[in-house]
């Protein structure tokens, strides 16, 4: 019986680690174009100018309304700092997508696909991410 390899990434094509000719060449980079699609780098989301147009209500931490622009994150979203706590906050502190690694917009497809009732497997697939990632 002959083993089939398993890809730890969703990015891996088989090509590589060798040579590729031209046609390999161009499944594996529409293939990846499809992947970084599927998987823009938070920078070069337009979420940052989507969230910096809500503006905090309060300070998640203790609730003040006493609060004032402080910068802005790696990711271009403005913080904020209590004046009244000092703590540091944007409008996602708290939040389920606080901290978040991947965009909205492939969290949004991500629930799409489990409010479809999709199979794990069938999801990550569609969202080119590891079954793991899926389940957790
Ligand atoms: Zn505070």
């Amino acid at each position: 019986m002959k083993k089939t390899k398993y890809f730890a990434s969703r990015r891996e094509t088989p090509w590589d680690s060798t040579l590729r000719d031209n046609v390999q060449e161009f499944i594996r980079n529409e293939y990846l174009d499809d992947y970084y699609e599927k998987h823009p780098a938070l920078s070069d989301s337009n979420e940052a100018s989507l969230l910096n147009a809500f503006v905090p209500v309060c300070c998640p931490n203790c609730r003040s309304l006493r609060f004032t622009r402080k910068g802005f994150t790696s990711n271009g979203i403005q913080r904020y700092c209590c004046r009244d706590c000092g703590k540091r906050f944007n409008i996602l502190t708290g939040t389920l997508l606080d901290n978040h690694k991947i965009s909205i917009s492939e969290w949004i497809g991500f629930c799409l696909n489990l409010f479809r009732h999709d199979i794990f497997s069938s999801t990550s697939a569609n969202n080119k991410n590891s079954t793991t990632t899926t389940a957790y």
